[in-house]
């Protein structure tokens, strides 16, 4: 490494990580490492590029992380990307950025610089649109390629519902990234190229020329095990094999539930918590504190017809408001990831808004991953869940559906009062969006810098000072650009 240079670690080359490492290595100030701890992406096989067999991945085909989480009735099981592109190599492509409002919620919580009016900027430099010109909001020049499913790409329980909802009322949206045509019924955008495959963060940043750069190493197979901290700064990283590397800056992007475990190990979290497994405390952070989630009940309904009729990639979607205007919740099918069985689908009404009461704590041994406990509903969030069960029990009742032939695998009265709490102990599901474990505000400053120390920062889901109302990839993107602009402005001293 050239000595003049700025020596910057990241540590997990996953969705935030292979932005980051892109983008600041465009900079000849920095000399940019990027630590992954699973294989590089020309590893990728079939399971993970066709968005058909998506729910492979979801049964751990790929290397993924699974972490069980606990939601008082049982274990959700929490899977992960553990390869470069991370969890966008394994989640289910919608490319979704959540609504004005929660940015804006972050700027007047006193983080300068994250409203809707910044945010949306980075969104659109991050896109190509193939479906929608330039304008305010839609972009066509970043690397990230986005279309909308089409129509002869859904499965039959797709379609199903998109002309079910149609059919009982329901505003069919062109946009669903428009926050101003929502609510209503329309299809995910997703992040596919022109062959339809999946492309990655890793595929779409790390090109052939980005990864020729000679300020940019990419190591694979490099596990992070420890942040090494002198005073109030930290100076490198320790790997798994004892291997230590110094830095004059590191970001970590390890995601939601990995970062926070890796700043716990490394003396950066609670102090109680840390003293219980007798890590000394170099700064006494609520770190894994605060984790959100969008959780939701999985109803499922058995239909007739082979099975492959609700196996097609595309999904159609509801955004729901609950008080009618404001959007509260996702509703849509989910085909089971099984080979064969029953021809089954699951419709899933997902909250979008969280009580942030999850957490993420150390296991007994060192070697051990994260404990995680799911957050509880917002105290409302059974209220809230009601309008999404009038809307399927209306579904039910369209042509679109009867056609499909489809009822309930377990008998549930839609309409009844108490019909979503019964739903969730029956089974509950993560929508795999796990943020706000260090969020800024409490554990990050504006800037993601970990408060108390120099040379740390965080970039990834956990930073989230809360969760949009919406999924959540494209979110850690855009926090990864950002950061990536403020630590070059910071060199260039602009
Ligand atoms: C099943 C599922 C489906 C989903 N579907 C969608 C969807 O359709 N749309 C959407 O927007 N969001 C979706 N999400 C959520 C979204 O994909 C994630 O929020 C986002 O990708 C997280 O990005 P990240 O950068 O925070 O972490 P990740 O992408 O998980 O990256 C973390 C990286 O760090 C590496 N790492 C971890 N620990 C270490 C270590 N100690 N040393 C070195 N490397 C390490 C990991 O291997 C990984 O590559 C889904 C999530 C799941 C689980």
């Amino acid at each position: 490494m050239d000595n003049a240079r700025k020596h910057i670690i990241i540590v997990g080359g996953g969705t935030a990580g292979s932005v980051l490492a892109a983008r600041l290595s465009e900079a000849h100030s920095f000399a940019v490492t990027l630590l992954e701890v699973g294989p590089d992406d020309d590893s990728y096989d079939n399971a993970i590029l066709d968005p058909a067999r998506a729910p492979e991945a979801w049964l751990g085909a790929p290397p993924v992380a699974m972490t069980p989480m606990t939601n008082g009735n049982g274990f959700i099981p929490m899977l992960q990307g553990r390869m470069l592109g991370g969890t966008s190599a394994v989640n289910g492509l919608a490319t979704l950025r959540g609504l004005p409002e929660d940015y804006d919620g972050w700027e007047a919580a006193g983080l300068a610089g994250w409203g809707w009016a910044d945010v949306v900027e980075t969104f659109k430099a991050a896109e190509h649109d193939h479906d929608f010109s330039a304008s305010h909001l839609h972009g066509n020049d970043g690397p990230l390629p986005v279309r909308r499913w089409r129509r002869e790409e859904m499965g039959r329980a797709q379609t199903a519902f998109f002309d079910g909802m149609a059919e009982v009322g329901e505003k069919a949206v062109s946009d669903i990234n428009d926050p101003s045509q929502l609510p209503g019924i329309g299809v995910f955008p997703v992040t596919i190229d022109q062959d339809g495959n999946r492309v990655t963060t890793s595929r779409a940043y790390l090109t052939p020329d980005v990864r020729a750069r000679e300020n940019l190493t990419i190591r694979t197979g490099a596990e992070v095990r420890r942040i090494h901290i002198d005073g109030q700064r930290a100076t490198g990283v320790e790997l798994a094999d004892g291997e230590e590397l110094t830095a004059d800056d590191i970001v970590v992007t390890a995601g939601a539930l990995w970062t926070p475990n890796l700043l716990m190990r490394s003396g950066i979290g609670p102090a109680g918590h840390l003293n219980e497994h007798g890590i000394h405390v170099h700064q006494d952070l609520p770190v894994g504190q605060t984790m959100s989630d969008h959780l939701g009940p999985g109803i499922r309904y058995q239909h007739e017809g082979p099975r492959g009729g609700t196996a097609g990639p595309a999904q159609s979607l509801y955004i729901g408001a609950s008080d009618g205007t404001n959007v509260d919740y996702h509703l849509f099918p989910i085909a089971p990831p099984l080979t064969d069985g029953p021809t089954e689908f699951m419709m899933a009404v997902f909250l979008l808004r969280s009580s942030g009461m999850g957490a993420v704590k150390l296991g007994a041994q060192p070697q051990d991953g994260p404990v995680v406990t799911v957050p509880p509903l917002p105290e409302d969030g059974l209220a809230r869940l009601r309008d999404g069960f009038r809307r399927l029990a209306a579904w039910e009742k369209s042509s679109a559906a009867a056609a499909l032939g489809c009822k309930p695998a377990e008998p549930l009265d839609l309409t009844l009062a108490d019909a979503p709490a019964i739903a969730l102990e029956r089974f509950t599901v993560s929508y795999g969006h796990m943020t706000s474990t260090c969020p800024m505000g409490s554990v990050l400053d504006a800037n993601c810098r970990v408060l108390g120390l120099e040379g740390l920062r965080v970039a990834d889901a956990s930073a989230m000072p809360t969760i949009p109302s919406g999924n959540t990839y494209l979110g850690c993107v855009m926090i990864a650009e950002r950061v990536a602009r403020k630590m070059k402005d910071e060199v260039s001293g602009t």
